[in-house]
């Protein structure tokens, strides 16, 4: 059987996985963009090619996200690397990166940690609008601390330390300006955990005790003793936990505490303040 041209490969694709993802496929095994694509049907494919492309569409009909199978994601205007250690970067999140940005001023040094880094795209989005800064990022898991290293090389972000800790433990007595983190916070048991791309992404990454707010608890106690006086703390949650975790925050001791929505109107991030200084552990 003699191979097929690019037009037949989208045509087969779409059937089976839809356009945008056949194309994003497509253009992924081939090393062309999707205008080339679609205006070049008659352009016949190399045996492997296809052979590749057929297989990526099988497991994309499996479920696999688009992602994995590329292993590549955009997000804030930078492609990041992705495997399955880590989760896939999503367009909310970028608003935590703004947020961040808001207080980090272009001109003074500022101390900024990153909590439960994954694939390093908050880090590394923020470490690159902010070049005179120092990034720390801690993850728990070295596989994913390897794809946000790789991450930082590829991106030429020199301005991220990655450091392996199982939340803040591997801090000593260090004080940041702005702590970010977008940290699991589905809650067990949640549905969503068995649909999508959720079925393949870190269970660590995604699920957070019976509300889903362990995680966020956590990291306002924990992160109440690595800010400096006056320094944030912000984090992304679900669509539903906004009034929790400024809630969680307010008995925690922060001031200022606010939530902001994401481009789909949904609260996303909240924020909050320490004006008190806190002793060190
Ligand atoms: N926003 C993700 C989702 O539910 C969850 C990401 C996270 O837990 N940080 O699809």
């Amino acid at each position: 059987m003699s191979p097929i041209n690019l037009g037949q490969a989208l045509q087969d694709g779409t059937a089976r996985i839809g356009a945008t993802d056949a194309r994003v496929l497509l253009a992924h095994v081939t090393g062309r963009n999707a205008a080339y694509l679609i205006a070049h049907p008659e352009i016949g494919m190399r045996q492997q090619q296809e052979t590749a492309y057929r297989a990526l569409v099988e497991r994309r009909e499996a479920g696999e996200p688009v992602a994995y199978l590329t292993g590549e994601r955009e997000f804030y205007g930078r492609p990041f690397k992705v495997s399955p250690a880590v989760l896939i970067p999503r367009p909310e999140t970028e608003l935590l990166v703004d947020l961040a940005l808001e207080r980090i001023a272009t001109s003074t040094a500022a101390r900024i940690l990153d909590v439960g880094t994954g694939s390093g795209c908050v880090a590394i989005a923020i470490a690159s609008e902010r070049s005179h800064c120092k990034i720390v990022a801690l993850d728990q898991s070295y596989e994913a601390l390897a794809v946000a290293r790789r991450n930082a090389f590829e991106l030429r972000v020199g301005n991220v330390a990655f450091l392996q800790s199982n939340w803040f433990e591997a801090l000593r007595d260090e004080h940041f300006d702005v702590i970010v983190s977008n940290p699991p916070y589905v809650a067990a048991g949640d549905p969503h955990l068995e649909a999508g791309d959720l079925r393949f992404e870190p269970r660590s990454a995604l699920e957070s005790g019976t509300d889903g707010l362990d995680a966020i608890r956590h990291i306002a106690a924990e992160g109440a003793k690595h800010l400096a006086p006056g320094g944030w703390l912000l984090v992304e949650h679900g669509h539903d936990q906004g009034a929790a975790v400024r809630a969680l925050f307010e008995a925690a001791g922060y001031a200022d505490v606010f939530s902001e929505q994401d481009l789909a109107d949904i609260e996303r991030v909240t924020g909050a303040r320490l004006t008190v200084p806190q002793p060190a552990r």
